[in-house]
């Protein structure tokens, strides 16, 4: 049998793990912040009906541009938006890895605030650039002086800023990216994945006019309930697409995500529609939490991160035993819940309480 340490593998990935988000086949699946809500039939149909039609034209290679798909995307964000400012790929994660490609490197760096997205030093790692996460504040929040010491220490070339935060759920104001841009000269993402579902709209998409190197990220894969159909995307100047460009594989959107997402941006607000009911529940368990002595983090996302966990590992265990998956995303004594539906929230809220009795 051959193991990885028997080939001859990259160093800088010799003993590392990939990315591994359990999947399991259970009940109350509440633990990669998906929306858990179903897609209403007409929407379904619409996005079979254009896939079907792209069949048609399957022999062929697809745009290489995804002009239309752009052009929706640019109408879906607003602000004045071009296609020309827009670019996709099969999830932000491929987005952010584009950005490392062209942007990062050997002798690059780097840098985000930890604890956030686990995925950013797999990527980085990925395209040999070296990543350092600086720290927050108090309850994981950031301020402009924060973000600004953290770039004059270490001058990176990419500043990440996960906007709300994963795994905290902590909203991140707009001094703090204008901080973050004026303190360097490298490039700045935003990473946004979870802007939808915040109280009220801080996207730094105000922001980009007269900010070539700020990046935006966002993806279909949460609020828009679009998971598996892997579809994120980038604004920013045209320039910075001219960039995704010379790295990205040929044709790396297939017709069939094309058609899938171009279908579904056109029913943009039945597949939004859910996000409000979402909202409540993610409120309702930070206030249930609280009440049942826990010490949930505020949170601008789709899920909690609560501490007063005394054995996260155990917890985990118990609740998976009554068909509730949760993540343990390694900080001690918490936990992170996605809020699902009302009754999946319901659910790990009863689950909890009766572990708690016992
Ligand atoms: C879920 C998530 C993404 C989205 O990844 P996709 O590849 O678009 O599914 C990006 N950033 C953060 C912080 C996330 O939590």
């Amino acid at each position: 049998m051959t193991s990885l340490s028997d080939l001859p593998l990259r160093d800088s990935l010799r003993g590392r793990e990939p990315y591994g988000a359990p999947q399991l086949n259970v009940p109350v699946s509440l633990n990669v912040n998906e929306n858990t809500h179903e897609l209403p039939d007409a929407v379904i149909k619409d996005i079979v009906k254009r896939v079907g039609e792209a069949a048609h034209g399957i022999n062929r290679y697809p745009d290489r541009e995804f002009e239309a798909l752009r052009e929706a995307l640019a109408k879906y964000l607003g602000h004045g938006l071009t296609g020309k400012q827009l670019w996709a790929a099969n999830g932000s994660n491929e987005v952010l890895q584009q950005i490392f490609q062209a942007f990062g490197g050997p002798g690059r760096l780097a840098i985000g605030f930890g604890p956030t997205y686990s995925m950013y030093s797999l990527i980085a790692l990925g395209a040999d650039t070296e990543y350092l996460d600086a720290p927050r504040g108090e309850r994981y929040e950031l301020t402009p002086e924060l973000v600004r010491e953290a770039i004059a220490k270490n001058q990176p070339n990419i500043v990440l800023l996960c906007s709300p935060n994963n795994p905290t759920g902590t909203p991140l104001s707009l001094d703090c990216i204008e901080a973050a841009y004026e303190a360097t000269d490298g490039i700045v993402v935003v990473d946004e994945a979870y802007a939808e579902f915040a109280n009220e709209s801080h996207s730094a998409i105000s922001l980009l006019p007269g900010r070539p190197r700020l990046l935006i990220s966002r993806t279909m894969s949460k609020a828009f309930a679009f998971a598996g159909a892997r579809v994120g995307y980038l604004a920013a100047d045209p320039a910075v697409v001219d960039a995704m460009r010379l790295v990205r594989l040929p044709y790396h959107l297939s017709a069939f995500t094309q058609a899938a997402a171009e279908a579904a941006l056109d029913h943009a607000e039945e597949l939004l529609a859910t996000v409000g009911d979402i909202r409540v529940q993610r409120d309702r368990i930070v206030r249930e939490l609280g009440a049942m002595g826990f010490d949930p983090y505020r949170s601008d996302a789709n899920f909690v991160l609560f501490a007063g966990v005394k054995d996260p590992t155990r917890t985990f265990t118990d609740l998976l035993a009554k068909g509730i998956l949760v993540r343990n995303v390694g900080i001690p004594n918490t936990l992170r819940v996605t809020a699902g539906t009302e009754a999946e929230t319901s659910a790990f809220l009863e689950a909890l309480a009766e572990l708690q009795a016992n």
